[in-house]
């Protein structure tokens, strides 16, 4: 499997870097796309034209190591979304970061001049909301819900209407053993969720499972993304919180983000995305190419995020990747769909000299590295 547990962010960076100049890059094949052989990995490295974008009505992006990297746009990017809006296409935002709330995607995208509405985003925490108010039997009025995530994951729940129990108040490290034995949840609460938290804890481990022991609470999890890049190496991601509450509880969560297909059912119900009239966009092989294969949509690798160029031909090329993992097309970057030749990234430089951006972003409260 070729994603963040194997290939680290140092790689991305490096693959970054060595994107060859546009002059060296190979010509456009027909139809837009290298195809030598049936083993050949389907690539183009210059740009689609118009007779391939007419296939999609609807363009699905992932976010984190497709459209930016940390807090930086990748180049050409905020063109290309322009561009694909201003071709009329229906561009939405597909992304299981949990962290963010759909206004904090909203915020990001106006503060590099892109004008996204909210109804574009989909989040692994506003699909958490999305599948909570469509299960039988909850009632926002009147229950409230436990969860392990960020603030965005919260804020999220609570913009929907949603009443939260915030693990951080009713199962902080302080409670112990004997506090875990006496603790009395709140019987309102009548779902669990879990999602990526930088403070996760034995406690709040334990208070979910007592929820979900004897409450027989609804059982959600953000996505299941074992790790993701951090700042200078792979860390635990929401996945990971998730396996140590359903260990405990020994059971298995709904699940949000990609591959699931919660997020595509939303994005087919808000927007009449036809499977096989769009195309979607992604860094990393088992949870967008594989959503995308699992919806029927045709998927394109780019090798801005997660995926190592080198590491992911060879598998493609050796027929040692499964059948959902093997994209439709591939590009060194995304770019391409405008026909925007791809550059390196190289994040900005603060003041002090030190590179600032995904290789150095902080990973505290307020520049948590998005998942990919
Ligand atoms: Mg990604």
């Amino acid at each position: 499997m070729l994603c963040a547990e194997t290939i680290g962010p140092h790689h991305c960076l490096t693959l970054a870097l060595r994107v060859p100049a546009v002059g060296t890059l190979d010509p456009l094949q027909e139809g837009g796309v290298t195809m030598s052989a049936s083993s050949a990995v389907p690539h183009n490295p210059l740009g689609w034209d118009d007779a391939f974008l007419a296939k999609y009505d609807t363009i699905v992006f992932d976010c984190d190591g497709v459209i930016w990297r940390g807090n930086h746009f990748l180049p050409g990017m905020v063109e290309t979304l322009k561009k694909l809006v201003s071709l009329g296409k229906t561009v939405v935002y597909c992304s299981n970061n949990s962290t963010k709330s759909r206004k904090d995607f909203v915020d990001k995208f106006a503060s590099a001049g892109v004008p996204v509405a909210r109804s574009h985003v989909y989040s692994s925490s506003s699909t958490i909301a999305s599948l909570l108010l469509a299960t039988p039997g909850f009632d926002a009025a009147a229950h409230k819900v436990f969860t392990i995530g960020f603030t965005g994951l919260r804020e999220e729940l609570r913009e929907r209407g949603i009443q939260v129990v915030d693990s951080n108040d009713v199962a902080p490290p302080s409670l112990g053993m004997a506090g875990l034995s006496a603790a009395a949840p709140d019987p309102a609460v009548r779902a669990v969720v879990v999602g990526l938290d930088p403070s996760m804890t034995y406690t709040k481990a334990a208070y979910a499972t007592i929820l979900l022991l004897e409450r027989d609470c609804l059982f959600f999890a953000t996505n299941r993304d074992r790790t993701f890049p951090g700042a200078r190496r792979t860390l635990p991601g929401a996945g990971s919180c998730v396996a140590m509450v359903a260990a405990a509880a020994s059971r298995e969560p709904t699940v949000a983000g990609k591959p699931s297909q919660a997020m595509f059912a939303a994005i087919a119900a808000d927007h009449g995305a036809a499977p096989t009239r769009t195309l979607m966009v992604g860094d990393r092989l088992d949870t967008d190419i594989a959503f995308a294969a699992a919806a029927g949509m045709d998927s394109l690798l780019v090798y801005t995020g997660v995926t190592d160029r080198t590491a992911f031909e060879r598998a493609y090329t050796a027929d040692a990747l499964p059948a959902q993992h093997r994209p439709t097309y591939t590009a060194e970057a995304a770019c391409v769909l405008a026909g925007i030749p791809p550059r390196p990234f190289v994040p900005p430089t603060s003041a002090d000299g030190s590179p600032i951006g995904p290789e150095t972003a902080s990973v505290g409260v307020a520049a948590l590295p998005a998942k990919l």
